[in-house]
Formats: C-alpha cells, structure tokens, sequence
C-alpha cells in the first residue's frame, strides 16, 4: 500500500486542531505541534460564541476621531500600553486605512463569506467527537442602555442586515422576558435567534484534540524554534524544542505568534495581539438564556458550564506582557452592572491574545515564497467561529482542490 503523503502543522489551537482534522480527512497522515496543551492560549478563555452575527470589522467609519479619547480614557473598550505603542504605530496607520467606507464593506462582505459556512466547518467536528454536550443554540442579544448608542450603532447593525443577519428589535422589557436576570437599564435589545456558542471553548477544543488522537494523529509537545529551507522554495524540517522535525508539507496555525514564524518563512505580516480579558462567576446561581453582547459597554456575557463568563477589551500589548488588573476589575463591574445578581459568587480571571490584522480579516492561504507551507491565522475575534471552516479551507488547498470559498480577500500577501 502506498505511504500516506504527510504534513505538520504548527499550533493546535482552535485553527490549527480543525486543520489537523480536515487533513485527515483528505487522506494526510498528521503530526500537531504545539509547545503546550490544545486549546491553552487565546482558543481557552474566550467567550464561546459561533459569531455568525459579527461581520462588521473592528476599524469602523468614525473609529479614528475616537482613538484619542480611548487613548485618554481608563474606560475606552480600546487600550494601547505607552511603551508599545512605536511598534503599534504602523498597525493603527493600515487600521486607519481600513476604516474608510468603501474597505469596511468589503471587508465585512470577506468576514461574512466565512460567517456564513461557520457552521459547515464546525459541526460535522462536533458531532464526530461526540462534543454535542458542549454546544447551546439559545440566541444571542446585542443589548443598548440608551438611545443614543441605539442610534450610534445604526450602520454597523446595517452592515450586518445586508449580510444577511436576522435580527428582530426588542424593547427592555421583551429583552427582559428573553433574559429575566438583566439589568432594568436595558432600552432596547436586537436579537439573533438562529445562534450557537459553546459551554466551554477549552474543553471543546480539547475534544477536537482527542478525535484527531483517535483517527491516529500525532500530537507533539514542543516548541517550534525556526525552519529548514532549502534552494527550491521548500521547507525541509522544523526545528523543535525536541531536535529536527523533516517536514514533506507544513501549516502555520500558531495564532499571534504566526508573525515570527511567517517571517522566517519570507511573509511580514500586520499581526498585533489585541488581549481580551475575561472574568468567570464560578458556579453562580443567576441564569441566563443565550448569550449577549452589551454595546454600550462592549462586553459579552455568556452561560457556561461552570459559570456565568463576562469579557471583551482589547488591549494592544505584547502577548506575554503581564495582565492590567484594572481591565479585569472593569470587565467585572460591567458584568454586575448588567446582571445585578451576580457579585457573591469566586470569580476567576484571565486574559489571552487575539491574533488581529488591521483589516480584521484571517491570513488563509499558500506561503507566497515557500511551497509546501501554508498559513491559518489571524481570526482576531472570531477564531473559535471561523476556526471549522479555516481548517475545511485549508485542507482542500493543500489537497490542490478549488477551495470551496473565494480566498482573495484572505491573501497572505495582500498587506
Ligand atoms: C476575551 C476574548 C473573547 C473572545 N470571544 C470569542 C467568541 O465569542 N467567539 C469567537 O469566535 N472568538 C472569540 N475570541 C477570539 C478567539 O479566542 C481567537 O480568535 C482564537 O482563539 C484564535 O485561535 P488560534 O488557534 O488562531 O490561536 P491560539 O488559540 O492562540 O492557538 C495558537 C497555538 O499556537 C501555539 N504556538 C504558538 N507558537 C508556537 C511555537 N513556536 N511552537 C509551538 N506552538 C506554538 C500556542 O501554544 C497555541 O496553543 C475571543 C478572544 C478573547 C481574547
């Protein structure tokens, strides 16, 4: 019988771990690194949401007239650490760029072309690894607590209305009948009924990790120092915390920190770490239907399988630089704004780094200057959603099929 063809692919984050499992489906025998566990870094805290609402990009018509304020201002939903902020700088001046009408279009159109197939990349996943445990569909509410913020995000629930979102408008007290325990400040509410999130993103990509193990994959824990090249445009073998890996074809999933690793492959790209913060209300009693995402206060608050969970933030700091506690206290006290009958209960908090580019939109493609490599990163806030579908699209380029969505916009050298 002829030897499988092989492939390494690096992170096993919630990307990385639906790739290894879409090449397996294509016929590759698979070999998953990853210096720590599946689903550690940013895949492990995040808020569990199938964002299948969220195509509007993160650099929106206005954003840049708010930049000086959120700079100034504790409060700001954006943070910039001082110190980084020179190495930001060429970041803020591609996010300014993409802030101009006609981008956010096209790039909210490129989002939801992913949005769209989330579901079809994710849940024949789920259903194999036996994970149905870990997956609600209740609905999601994007909540407002004034008029003026109903109004202030008139375009951005537009854009998604063109992208063919479904939304029904609820006053405060219909959000309330959907969602008892909120908070009486609540005005108005748009709701997206047709909505999944998981009770536990680490326990789901865990289950990911364990089917790959199952359907005889390798996982290896090791970090990934630097490549082999040769003169051919090849990458020959890795070099790992363990010696030197030979690698015949390798994928590049390893999160913010794919920008180190791109770049030793020849590709520079715009990648920040755009750190969330979150705060757990471990084993709480308040009970919630769906989840919601309260735009005044840009959090989200989701029901979780230990807990009630609450976060969001972004704060652009070096991924290892040490968490702002004053971030996580502030998430905190919007989560009990909201809810006010949470507060008593022993909350837990963490933060982790979104792998983010400028115009909001994932790197998915064949390396421009190496061959037998391919890239999978960059989902910012929507990892956990587009993870399935980044992985489906992955496999079928390195299997040389037609990718089943238009991967221009996603270009790995389009910056
Ligand atoms: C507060 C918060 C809330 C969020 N909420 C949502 C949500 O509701 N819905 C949603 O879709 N998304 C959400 N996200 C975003 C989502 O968590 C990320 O987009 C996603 O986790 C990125 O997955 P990844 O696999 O690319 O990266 P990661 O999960 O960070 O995985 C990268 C992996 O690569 C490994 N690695 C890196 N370098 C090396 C190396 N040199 N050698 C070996 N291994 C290496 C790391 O150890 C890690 O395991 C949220 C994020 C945050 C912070």
């Amino acid at each position: 019988m002829a030897e499988r063809p092989t492939i390494t692919v690096i992170g096993a984050g919630m990307v990385g771990t639906c790739c290894a499992l879409y090449l397996q489906n294509e016929g590759f025998a698979v070999t998953l690194l990853d210096r720590g566990g599946p689903g550690e870094e940013a895949s492990s805290g995040n808020l569990g949401g199938f964002g299948v609402a969220s195509c509007p990009p993160m650099a929106m018509p206005g954003v840049l007239r708010k930049v000086p304020g959120m700079l100034l201002d504790e409060e700001a939903p954006l943070r910039i650490r001082l110190r980084h902020a020179p190495r930001a700088l060429p970041w803020f001046l591609r996010f300014a760029a993409n802030a101009r009408r006609g981008r956010v279009e096209a790039n909210a159109a490129a989002r939801q072309s992913l949005l769209d197939r989330a579901h079809e990349g994710i849940d024949p996943l789920v259903a194999e690894a036996g994970a149905g445990r870990l997956m609600r569909r209740t609905g999601l509410m994007f909540t407002f607590e004034s008029e003026a913020a109903f109004r202030g995000a008139a375009y951005a629930f537009d854009l998604r209305r063109r992208n063919g979102v479904r939304m029904d408008l609820l006053d405060g007290n219909e959000a309330r009948q959907v969602q008892p325990a909120l908070s009486q400040s609540v005005v108005r509410a748009w709701r997206v009924a047709d909505f999944s999130h998981t009770l536990d993103p680490l326990r789901l990509v865990q289950a990911l990790a364990e089917l790959f193990r199952q359907r005889g994959g390798a996982f290896r824990r090791t970090v990934v120092h630097g490549f082999e090249l040769d003169d051919e445009d090849r990458v020959r073998a890795v070099h790992t915390g363990d010696g030197r890996h030979p690698v015949e074809r390798v994928v590049v999933a390893a999160g913010v920190w794919s920008r180190k690793l791109a770049a030793m492959l020849g590709s520079r790209v715009p990648l920040e770490a755009e750190r969330g913060y979150h705060a757990m209300f471990n084993g709480t009693d308040v009970k919630m239907n769906g989840g919601i995402i309260s735009v005044d206060r840009h959090i989200a608050v989701t029901p979780m399988l230990d807990g009630i969970r609450a976060g969001g933030i972004a704060e652009f700091a070096p991924p290892e630089a040490p968490p702002d506690p004053a971030i996580a206290r502030r998430v905190r006290r919007h989560a009990t704004a909201l809810f006010p009958a949470l507060g008593s209960e022993r909350i837990t908090e963490w933060m982790g780094p979104r792998p983010s580019h400028p115009d909001s939109k994932p790197v998915i493609g064949r390396s421009p200057r190496r061959r037998n490599a391919w890239f999978a990163f960059g989902h910012d806030h929507l990892g956990l959603t587009m993870g399935g579908i980044t992985g489906k699209l992955v496999s079928e380029l390195v299997a040389g099929k037609t990718p089943s969505v238009d991967l221009t916009p996603f270009r790995p050298d389009r910056f």
